[in-house]
């Protein structure tokens, strides 16, 4: 599968980048690592005339402490640098396991954590060759204009598969967007919209250019959980992170949220609250796992049965609060 013809644009600062969004959003693409636009494009899944290249930027690179206002991490820090991250790893756990378990070394080493987040979503029927897509008569994500998964529906359910993003919810944590008309920052739970086929609340004429972890968040345990095929590879088929404080032996705060089993990563309605104050036991990891399994949304978008990855959101999340309480 060859590549499409393309321009190459490589700015090498962020006010020539938004110059070049400006010009030319209706037909460009943005390339971060390219470890999942590369391989897209490969499937002409997307074929724009100019690609972005972001990684001679150095100001969208690295992880910064501020003083009492938690940690900014550049949209173009590759996921091996958050993975060895000492600071990351002391102060929030969660986010340096899960990047962890992103792909292979080599992939976290050309992925980002901008390109993590924006990670396109995801279908058995969409991840496929032209030639593929074409016999099956394309679908509405791309080219058509029935769903294979929810036929009779208008509405498509391609899965968000990113890892670093639940992470990132149960932080708290905000991103910053940047555009020819300035800059805005959100909380990352506003970044995605729940649609599988326009899954980003971003502008084709923005970038994503960093992250914040608010201080608020520092210190608490976490653990992340993944359902995969090949265990050394693979994007998760259903995800789970946790993160926790306690005090006295009660939970003071907790959050869970899921990814691969919704087109957007969620935050598990219901579970700080149930965790909220209350003695980790059996009975209370189980009703938690309950909540999130109710959360939890698969559809026939990959290999594996919706019915087992919604079992094992309930299996992961029970697993994860036992574990994020016992640490
Ligand atoms: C074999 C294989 C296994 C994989 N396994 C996993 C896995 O287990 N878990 C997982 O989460 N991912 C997985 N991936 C997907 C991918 O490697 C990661 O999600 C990676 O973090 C993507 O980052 P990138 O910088 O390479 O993104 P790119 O491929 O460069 O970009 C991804 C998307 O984000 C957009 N984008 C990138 N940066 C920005 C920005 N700053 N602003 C606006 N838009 C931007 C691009 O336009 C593109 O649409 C896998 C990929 C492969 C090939
Ligand atoms: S969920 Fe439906 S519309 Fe979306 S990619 Fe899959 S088959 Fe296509």
């Amino acid at each position: 599968m060859s590549l499409p013809q393309f321009k190459l644009l490589r700015p090498r600062t962020l006010a020539d980048a938004i110059g070049h969004l400006d010009k030319h959003a209706s037909n460009l693409r943005v390339i971060a690592g390219g470890t999942d636009l590369i391989p897209s494009m490969r499937q002409k899944l997307f074929e724009p005339e100019f690609v972005l290249d972001l990684r001679h930027i150095p100001e969208l690179k690295g992880i910064h402490e501020r003083q009492e206002s938690g940690v900014e991490v550049g949209a173009l820090t590759s996921l091996t640098d958050i993975e060895h991250s000492a600071l990351l790893r002391r102060r929030y756990p969660v986010l340096t396991e899960a990047a962890a378990t992103v792909a292979s070394p080599v992939i976290r080493n050309m992925g980002t954590i901008g390109g993590n987040i924006c990670l396109d979503t995801r279908c058995l029927w969409y991840n496929q060759s032209l030639t593929w897509r074409k016999g099956c008569g394309f679908c509405i994500k791309k080219d058509g204009d029935l769903c294979h998964v929810a036929p009779g529906g208008t509405k498509c359910w391609a899965a968000f598969s990113g890892d670093t993003p639940p992470a990132l919810l149960c932080l708290n944590a905000d991103v910053e967007i940047v555009g020819p008309a300035g800059s805005r920052r959100i909380p990352l739970r506003e970044f995605y919209t729940g649609l599988g086929d326009n899954y980003r609340t971003i502008q084709p004429n923005e970038l994503l250019t960093r992250v914040f972890l608010p201080e608020s968040s520092a210190d608490y345990s976490g653990v992340y959980r993944k359902l995969r095929i090949r265990g050394s590879i693979d994007y998760p088929l259903a995800g789970v992170a946790v993160v926790m404080k306690r005090s006295n032996g009660h939970i003071a705060d907790a959050r869970v949220a899921l990814t691969a089993v919704n087109p957007a990563p969620v935050l598990v309605k219901g579970a700080s609250e149930r965790l909220a104050g209350k003695v980790m036991d059996e009975a209370l990891a189980e009703a938690v796992g309950d909540l999130a399994a109710r959360t939890a949304k698969p559809l026939t978008t990959s290999a594996l049965t919706p019915e087992y990855r919604r079992e094992m959101i309930r299996v992961f999340t029970k697993r994860a609060v036992l574990a994020a309480a016992a640490n």
